[in-house]
């Protein structure tokens, strides 16, 4: 069965390192991944990973170009690897044109993927000026991974997630993905699923936390929920999650698409 691991974040070296030290000082020495990506990515081979889906964030304007830039270097410097590194872009809103930043990503780095990050980037997902992103990534039927909430922990609030529902319902033929399953708010994000067929989640915990989903749940949302680790920086396993989700006693078949044929379907390898 192939898995892929639909968030991870293996940056260009001197983000990578600043983002690592953020989280040193925040988690200590908990963190279950090394920095380095080549151990990452052995680690996630010898669990059975096939393919990551790499995401960059910019938290001010003017970086997503060389950013998006920077992460076809990491695929292409692992391009070797037995892991498809899918290569993902990012945008900010105040970016002069963030929509035309999201396909020249697309046609002059082969991103695959967009992620936003609404506390990092200091905005919000329903922000207007995202309107021509979501349009952009639609055009192109680039999934985009939304990080909804602002707390500094990396969870998400109930009442933020207003701003995706509203997201979703305006750009109706966008996939959006809610990072984190939008824990605290995983009840409310699989209602606003119900809602909105261009939406789904991913069950990457918050540093400790997976957000809380039932067997009912993914009986109910299987076909659109994916797996993910929020590799390297973060305090639970890959295996772990495997173990959860087995435990949990999901029919082969939506099992295999938590797993890696959902991911599979929207980023088709
Ligand atoms: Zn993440």
């Amino acid at each position: 069965m192939a898995i892929v691991d639909s968030h991870v974040h293996l940056m260009p070296p001197r983000l990578a390192r600043a983002i690592r030290r953020f989280f040193e000082q925040h988690i200590g020495d908990q963190l279950v991944y090394p920095a380095e990506i080549e151990t990452v990515l052995d680690r996630h081979e010898a669990d059975g990973v096939a393919a990551v889906w790499n995401l960059p964030y910019a938290h001010k304007p003017g970086m997503a170009d060389d950013l998006n830039a920077g992460m076809a270097e990491v695929s292409a410097a692992f391009a070797d690897h037995t892991i498809d590194v899918v290569n993902g872009c990012t945008i900010h809103p105040d970016d002069p044109a963030p929509g035309d930043t999201v396909i020249r990503a697309h046609e002059q780095h082969g991103a695959r993927v967009l992620k936003l990050h609404c506390s990092v980037g200091n905005y919000d997902a329903d922000d207007v000026r995202l309107d021509p992103v979501y349009e952009a990534a639609g055009t192109v039927n680039m999934p985009i991974v939304v990080h909804v909430g602002h707390d500094v922990t990396g969870h998400t609030h109930d009442h933020e997630l207003q701003t995706i529902d509203t997201a979703a319902g305006r750009h109706g033929d966008t996939t959006m993905i809610v990072a984190h399953c939008g824990h605290y708010g995983h009840a409310e994000t699989l209602e606003l699923m119900t809602k909105h067929a261009n939406l789904w989640a991913d069950l990457t915990p918050v540093v400790f936390e997976r957000p809380a989903l039932t067997a009912t749940d993914f009986e109910q949302f299987g076909d659109r929920l994916l797996l993910g680790t929020d590799a390297p920086n973060v305090g639970l396993t890959l295996a772990s999650h495997l173990e959860w989700l087995r435990d949990l006693g999901l029919d082969d078949g939506t099992l295999a698409g938590v797993l890696g044929e959902n991911a599979d379907r929207l980023v088709p390898r």
